[in-house]
This record gives C-alpha cells, sequence and structure tokens, in this order.
C-alpha cells in the first residue's frame, strides 16, 4: 500500500522531488528512495532535471508519465458489457460497449467480447500491449476475486463460473474479478485515482439493495467478500416475508419491486417511471409510497453510518437516479433519523462517475493488483 501511496502522491503533486514527498507521507527518506527506485525501475516514474519552486538550487524532480501504463476497466452485467482503456489519472482512454441479450450473456461469448475489443482498442490507439498491466471487471452477485470464479450471480443466472482464469488464458493478461458495487466505490472513492484516504461508503437502490465500503483506496471485503450485503438485513423480524426466506429484509421495504406491489393494491404500476410520475400528479397514495421508501433509505444511510463511520456516502442506483427529488427528499429525513454525534461527519452526495463509474473501479483494482502484487490471475 506505501507503493501505491507514493505513486498517488507523484501523480498529484508532478513534478515533485523525493524531499516533497517524503514529507507529505510522512515516510523516511531512506523508505521513499526504496520505493521511488522501485518505480523508476518498473517505468511508472520518471527523474527530470528541474529546478524545485521557492528553493532556487537545482534538484531532481519527480515526474509520472500518465500514458505509461494503461489498465483496462470492465464492466459486465445482464444487458451490457462495457470495456475500456484507463491511465494513471483514472481518465478513459477509448471505450467499447456491447449490447447483450440471453445468448450473448455468457461467459464465452463474453470473453470473446473482451478479448476483441482490447485488441481493437489498443491498435487503434496505436499501442503496444506490454502497455496494458491487466484488466479489472466489475459484475453483480457474489464474486471470489482470490479464485477469480463468479461464485453466484442471479442477474448473469451463472454459479461458480471461473471467469478471471479463462478470460486471463485468452488474453494472457492478469484479470481480477470483483463484485460490481465494490468496484463502483472504488470508483468513487475520492478524486485519488490510485490510492486515497477517503472512507466511503457507496448504497445502491433500484432493484435490489446493496452497500460497499472503500477504507483508505482499500475495498473492504469482509471474510468472504459480502460484506456490505445490505439488503438482507433485518429492519423487522415480524416483516413481509423476503424472498430469501427471512421476514422484514430490508429489501422488502426499498426496491423496485416492493413498491410496485405496494402500489399494485391500489392499482396496476409497471414501473418505477410511472410510479413518481402519479407522485407528481399529485396521486397522494403514490406520494406516500415513495416517501416511506426514503424513510427507509434515511434509516439505512444511519446505520451504514453509525456502522462505519464514513466520510462520504455516494448513494447509486435506478431508483437515486430516476429523479433528483428523490434523493433531496432522502435528506430531508436525515435530520430526524440521523444519531446525533454523526450529525455533519459525512457528505452524502451523488454518484461523480455515472455510469463509468464500475469501469473506472475495476481498472483501479487492476491496477492496484498489479502495483501490490495481490490477487490477481496470472
Ligand atoms: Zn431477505
Amino acid at each position: 500500500m506505501n507503493r501505491l501511496l507514493v505513486l498517488e502522491m507523484i501523480r498529484q503533486h508532478r513534478p515533485v522531488s523525493r524531499a516533497e514527498v517524503s514529507k507529505l507521507s510522512g515516510m523516511s527518506a531512506t523508505a521513499i528512495g526504496r520505493i521511488v527506485g522501485d518505480l523508476i525501475e518498473g517505468g511508472l516514474v520518471r527523474e527530470t532535471d528541474q529546478y524545485s519552486s521557492g528553493v532556487g538550487r537545482r534538484a531532481t524532480m519527480l515526474d509520472i508519465d500518465i500514458h505509461s501504463i494503461l489498465s483496462v476497466g470492465v464492466e459486465v452485467d445482464r444487458n451490457v458489457a462495457k470495456i475500456g482503456l484507463i491511465d494513471l489519472d483514472g481518465n478513459i482512454v477509448a471505450q467499447r460497449r456491447y449490447e447483450l441479450d440471453r445468448s450473448s450473456a455468457q461467459p464465452e461469448p463474453i470473453i470473446g467480447m473482451i478479448a476483441d475489443a482490447v485488441g481493437g482498442l489498443a491498435g487503434e490507439q496505436g499501442l503496444d500491449m506490454s502497455k496494458l498491466i491487466g484488466v479489472g471487471v466489475g459484475m453483480p452477485g457474489v464474486m471470489d476475486p482470490a479464485s477469480g470464479t463468479a461464485v453466484f450471480s442471479a442477474q448473469m443466472g451463472w454459479s461458480n463460473v471461473t471467469f478471471a482464469p479463462m478470460l486471463a488464458e485468452k488474453l494472457g493478461l492478469p484479470v481480477v474479478l470483483d463484485n460490481d458495487l465494490k468496484v463502483k466505490a472504488l470508483g468513487e472513492s475520492g478524486t485519488a485515482a490510485i490510492s486515497g484516504d477517503s472512507k466511503t461508503a457507496l448504497i445502491s437502490i433500484g432493484s435490489g439493495v446493496g452497500s460497499a465500503i472503500v477504507i483508505e483506496g482499500k475495498i473492504y471485503r469482509g471474510a468472504n467478500n459480502i460484506a456490505g450485503e445490505i439488503g438482507h438485513s433485518t429492519i423487522d423480524p415480524n416483516g413481509k416475508l423476503c424472498e430469501c426466506g427471512k421476514r422484514g429484509c430490508l429489501q422488502t421495504y426499498i426496491t423496485d419491486l416492493a413498491m410496485l406491489q405496494e402500489a399494485g393494491q391500489i392499482k396496476p404500476v409497471a414501473s418505477i417511471a410511472e410510479l413518481v410520475a402519479l407522485m407528481k400528479s399529485g396521486e397522494t397514495w403514490a406520494d406516500n409510497i415513495i416517501d416511506r421508501a426514503c424513510t427507509y433509505i434515511a434509516i439505512t444511510i444511519n446505520n451504514v453510518v453509525c456502522t462505519y463511520n464514513p466520510d462520504t456516502i455516494v448513494m447509486a442506483g435506478s431508483f437515486i437516479d430516476i429523479d433528483p427529488e428523490i434523493l433531496e427528499r432522502v435528506r430531508g429525513k436525515l435530520k430526524e433519523f440521523i444519531w446525533e454525534p454523526f450529525v455533519g461527519t459525512f457528505q452524502l452526495t451523488r454518484s461523480r462517475l455515472g455510469e463509468q463509474a464500475i469501469m473506472i473501479g475495476a481498472a483501479k483494482l487492476a491496477l492496484q493488483q498489479y502495483l501490490g502484487n495481490g490477487l490477481i490471475q496470472q
């Protein structure tokens, strides 16, 4: 993690001297010398001869070539596969998008698409494949980054698919696979493209409910990489029966399906967009359903804040994105539901990267694995 931290500092403050990096990081000059040596050897950092500001004497400065290496970020879900080449500033250099249907949303066709896209994008950009350090993939469901297996994905209809090793073999590049919300939270965690010091929680509400936590640039996984699956946290033991067989899970209150089922007691409503339109046209019952969901979202935020004490909460998902009024209504309820010691300790924001967050976060994970020699599949 020190290597990531030093690279992030050079990236943000470039050009910068070793002495300044040592001061900024609080690490010793010896430690900085060693880490910088590694980064130069790896071709990530180069030395330039410049005057350091304010001192007036020549000093060797460190700079970074943002395009010296690129990582590949991939988002896969039931409907779409997005593949992007991402630079060290976390910017998209080039990308491709494929629409998926029932027959193409299978492991082999998707692996073929990703391989085509990576080769094609590199060719278009005139890039040597050796510049690509690896691939990060974000996918909905329970993923095991250690083995690269999609353990279970209800959305994809997959179980125990060894996706990362298969893709790594096809591409000849290291591949890391992780849950989509976890890499999304990594993408959204602060403006740092590589590491970071924020404590970010992402809460997503739509067809399902989930959350993910990134602490100081690292995804918090728990023992089985399922930390943050708050959809099945219990709100009321006597509540409605959930698909998991327990009663009163959070997702029986705030998912699209839960709201549409409630609405169905008054009249059939086909979509959340229709429900929001009914609310806006002054239907009190539609307003009540949405207001109740917003109350449970505020309660969820309080529970996450009490558990993790984040400095930032990023709200995402189709229900939040459908209309700006939803998040404003949730914000209005926080005063009532946030426990007093936590008031003012966190920022509640909307997604900064929007639709690109999973792709950018997945590429960031691949870069972290490359630099940290972590879980990546060779
Ligand atoms: Zn449940």
